[in-house]
């Protein structure tokens, strides 16, 4: 006969909450304050300290005969006239035990240890989790179906709401079971003492007998301290569910491949099953099964009538039901006695029978086994790979490179220890569509419990494929890891009051941005809280991280390296920056021209020359900037490095957050500019979104809940600098001549694109941007040996260009330009504005740009003439940072053929050298300068700059 010990709750075993509750409705609207909530947390402890009576009470109801008889007896002894010294001895154990238990109860909880990581995407998804073996408490990340903890509680605790934490009854049955046998039989675990041993084992004592009361006073503590639902609620997140499985959330992974908020009630119950023993085969699966549905059926109708079971049919096995344990095989009954009796000692209670307890595989213990097993998983030596990988990096860039910094963020690596990794790839059941991110927040950030990430599953999934396939291919060309990165623009919902940096720019701003509402499932709104030094206060826009894809295969080999932040060799990707540089501090436009011909750089500090050469081996002579771009030349590059000054270039790379660059500027000499300094593919594809974004450099944010965001609002560009290199970058016929008439940096819509290659085609790069969404792709192998010819635009560029299709599959953007912007038509061969006769390209001109002079359609040696440099109305900032006697101005003047010319500088007359070409460097006193050219026939041209301290 079971009592039901609802109505027996109310009554005697919680009368605190019950009287509270009952009052409540009466009580709330008179007092604001009032909050039963609160009366409940107060009342627990009280509760807790009753129980034991409850639970005698509800023994007595069970056997009234027998108490009532007990009772009796004893009121006769010392009932009035009785035994006074009885009941005084009684009252005051009573009052003892009132005390001394009241103080336990209220007295904190050990502090459990959170080990565990949840990743969720965007909406919810369970991405990625991670336990640590040694245990720890986790919240729920996720919503839990009803009918779940309904066959929950049936099976494995039916008086979870009434009971006090512990079941005395119950406990006496089983030590009375135990006494009997000689040995532990049987344990009567409720599910708070499940709880108390899985998460505060630490603080049970190793001998059975004595750790199940100490067990039990945890358990009551326990309720003492929080509700009921929410002990239920951690112990679904918590229960270990198979080797190194936490919680139901992981296994519904795990064995249906779903959510577990999407579990049907087949589903569900086999989980609650699998509870028991996760080592057990599909035949006595489905016979507890339908040992259990059949009790659910007597006991529980309305469940069964939720769930349409009926009695007298048989259950079907959930056909989803797709994962048998290959462990349960190996482990599976006594044939390992030496891990069973460790796992006795260490992990689970000997106190249960077989039938009653969850077995918890060691995780660690059995990874390590598994090595030495004739089924053994690939082995990872992830010491090993860091070194390697490092090693590379320093060998692959001619020695002219800063040592990584140990302590950087940045260096390559695993992330995870040797047993870990083993363990994570145990672990392959696991949800683990962002491994990569995970282990990043779990190991270098130390981020514990539960992320909602701003990752997009789907995006996340897809992007994988695309590389596995693409991966097909260059496999054979020695190209095997590839690692992606895909940031949408976002809006903060809160405009700091119109002063964002997008509103200073003339509100030009990308119409297309995901606009950070609560709607469709995303978490909650991300507002400023203040005090975290990871978010910005005044930014209005920011980018978000939609996926990042670290490697081809997490569990393969290096699979574990993150290749998103791992440093390479950057090849062209940062050339778009310097010649964005350009624009800003020499007055450059897409239509100035650039020198692509032969050119020696000597190195004073290495005392040695350095000859750059294009991808071509070819020079292509004066050039436009677009064109040099566009076509990834590196001697322009070169040229232009040596002209700004490599120190420029470094402090921009190192106010765009390039940290692992430690050396000093002039140590990392002009191939700076060809990206010898190196990058991760989180910098690059960061530093294009400060293009993407106009100018300016953006915080990313990976995470809404807790806030995880990298980096701060800084301007790097003037707006229409980034537009000027973004007409460029999506300029498809300037690429033509580099990357052939079909390129995958061309696409149906607007795309800004730029490709890498470094030395011998060990990284491959592609990085491309519209208004909404940056991606950027690195291709390569993690122990840095040269690819078979894997360049930027055939490896990274194809995967780039199918995820920015898919990224824009319902049509994608056309790029706008100011309407102030002013077009020329600029000759090829001088630079100059183009005359009738002149071959020419169309360029854009900043507003206030001054046009220049018209060509004299004279092409002669095909050289410009005039005054060269600087250009008229030209600005130069001294660096103060810099000896005054390292920096100058260069004045370049040429003559037309066979014209005798003269100039002026400031009112002085000099004379031109004799091949009428000039290029002097002139000292930077700040003023005011004039510089006049007047050639024989009267043409005359003038020039003013400035120099500035
Ligand atoms: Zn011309």
């Amino acid at each position: 006969m079971i009592y039901k010990g609802g109505s027996f709750r109310r009554t005697w075993a919680m009368p605190g909450s019950a009287i509270a509750q009952a009052l409540a409705p009466w009580i709330r609207p008179r007092f604001r304050w009032f909050r039963a909530p609160r009366w409940n947390a107060w009342s627990r402890p009280f509760t807790a300290v009753l129980s034991p009576f409850a639970s005698a009470f509800r023994n007595m109801a069970n056997r009234g005969r027998l108490w009532r008889r007990l009772l009796q007896r004893y009121l006769r002894r010392t009932g009035p006239g009785g035994l006074p010294r009885a009941n005084l001895i009684f009252a005051v154990f009573l009052a003892l035990y009132v005390f001394v238990s009241l103080a336990f109860f209220l007295s904190p909880l050990p502090e459990a240890r959170n080990s565990d990581i949840y990743l969720l995407s965007r909406n919810q998804e369970l991405l990625f989790e991670y336990s640590d073996p040694a245990g720890g408490i986790q919240k729920a990340p996720g919503r839990i179906p009803e009918t779940l903890k309904a066959i929950l509680l049936l099976a494995e605790d039916q008086d979870f709401y009434s009971h006090g934490g512990v079941d005395f009854q119950a406990m006496a049955r089983a030590f009375y079971t135990n006494l009997r046998a000689g040995r532990i039989v049987s344990g009567a675990s409720t599910i708070p003492q499940q709880y108390v041993r899985n998460n505060f084992k630490s603080r049970m004592p190793g001998n059975p007998y004595l750790r199940k009361p100490v067990e039990a006073l945890y358990a009551i503590k326990l309720g003492a301290k929080s509700s009921k639902d929410a002990i239920l609620s951690d112990y679904i997140a918590t229960v270990p569910l198979g080797k190194n499985r936490k919680g139901f959330f992981a296994a519904s992974k795990h064995y249906f491949g779903k959510d577990l908020a999407l579990l049907s009630c087949e589903e569900a119950m086999t989980l609650v099953v699998l509870l028991r023993r996760t080592s057990m085969n599909p035949k006595s699966l489905l016979f507890r099964m339908n040992l259990l549905r059949n009790r659910i059926i007597q006991e529980d109708p309305e469940l069964a009538r939720k769930c349409e079971w009926k009695a007298g049919t048989a259950l079907e096995f959930p056909s989803s039901y797709r994962y048998s344990d290959p462990s349960a095989s190996r482990q599976g009954g006594a044939d390992n006695p030496g891990q069973a009796s460790e796992q006795e000692a260490g992990k689970t209670d000997g106190g249960d029978s077989i039938e009653s307890k969850p077995r918890i595989p060691s995780d660690v213990r059995q990874s390590e086994g598994s090595r030495n097993d004739a089924n053994a998983q690939p082995s990872y030596e992830s010491t090993e790979v860091d070194a390697d990988a490092r090693q590379s990096y320093e060998n692959s860039n001619d020695g002219n490179v800063a040592k990584s910094d140990e302590n950087s963020a940045n260096i390559v690596k695993a992330g995870l220890t040797p047993s870990d990794q083993a363990s994570a790839y145990e672990a392959s059941g696991y949800p683990h569509s962002a491994p990569h991110l995970g282990v990043y927040l779990y190991h270098d950030l130390n981020i514990r419990g539960t992320v909602h990430t701003e990752l997009d599953s789907g995006l996340q999934s897809h992007i994988q494929s695309i590389i596995r396939s693409e991966l097909e291919v260059l496999e054979g060309k020695g190209a095997n890891q590839a690692a992606v990165i895909v940031l949408e623009m976002a809006r903060s919902e809160q405009a700091p009051d119109g002063s964002g940096p997008a509103a200073s720019q003339g509100g030009n701003r990308p119409p297309a941005v995901a606009e950070d509402s609560p709607g469709a499932g995303s978490p909650a709104p991300a507002k400023d809280d203040g005090g975290s030094p990871l978010q910005d206060s005044q930014g209005l826009y920011f980018w978000k991280l939609r996926a990042m894809i670290g490697s081809s295969d997490f569990a393969g080999e290096d699979g574990q390296v993150n290749g998103a932040l791992a440093i390479n060799d950057a090849g062209s990707v940062l050339k778009p920056f310097l010649y964005a540089l350009a624009v800003e501090q020499l007055g450059f436009r897409p239509g100035t021209l650039i020198d692509d011909s032969e050119f020696v750089v000597s190195d004073s500090i290495r005392k040695e020359t350095y000859a750059p050469r294009n991808h071509d081996l070819r020079y292509s002579g004066i050039i436009t900037l677009r064109e040099a771009l566009a076509g990834s030349r590196n001697v322009p590059a070169v040229r232009l490095i040596e002209r700004l000054g490599i120190q420029q270039f470094y402090e921009l790379l190192k106010t765009a957050g390039f940290e692992h660059m430690q050396e000093p500027a002039r140590d990392y000499g002009p191939s700076l500019a060809l990206g010898t300094g190196g990058a991760t593919l989180f910098e690059v594809t960061l530093l294009y979104g400060a293009l993407a974004a106009r100018g300016e450099m953006l915080p990313v944010q990976i995470a809404s809940q807790p806030r995880i965001r990298f980096g701060q609002n800084k301007r790097l560009f003037q707006e229409n600098t980034a537009l000027l290199i973004r007409h460029i970058l999506s300029d498809k016929e300037a690429r033509r001549g580099s990357f052939g008439p079909r390129s995958f940096l061309d696409f149906p819509f607007d795309v800004a694109a730029k490709t890498g290659t470094s030395k011998d085609f060990r990284d491959s790069w592609a990085v491309g941007y519209t208004d909404r969404y940056v991606v950027g792709v690195w291709v390569g192998n993690f122990q840095s040996d040269p690819t078979l010819g894997v360049s930027g635009s055939r490896g990274a560029g194809r995967i780039m260009h199918q995820v920015m299709r898919m990224l824009h599959e319902s049509g994608g953007p056309r790029f706008e330009y100011p309407e102030n912007w002013k077009y020329a038509n600029i000759c090829k061969k001088t630079g100059h504005l183009a005359g009738p006769n002149c071959a020419h390209f169309t360029e854009p001109f900043l507003p206030y740009d001054a046009f220049p002079p018209p060509c004299s359609g004279n092409h002669q040696g095909s050289q410009p003439t005039g005054i060269l440099h600087p250009l008229d109305d030209q600005i130069f900032v001294l660096d103060p940072h810099r000896p005054a006697d390292s920096q100058s101005v260069l004045l370049e003047i040429r003559a037309p053929a066979d014209v005798a010319c003269r100039y002026w500088l400031n009112g002085k007359e000099h004379r031109l050298p004799a091949d009428g070409h000039l290029r002097k460097h002139i000292d930077p006193r700040p003023g005011k300068y004039e510089v006049v050219m007047d050639c024989a026939g009267g043409a005359q041209q003038r020039t003013l700059f400035r120099i500035q301290d």
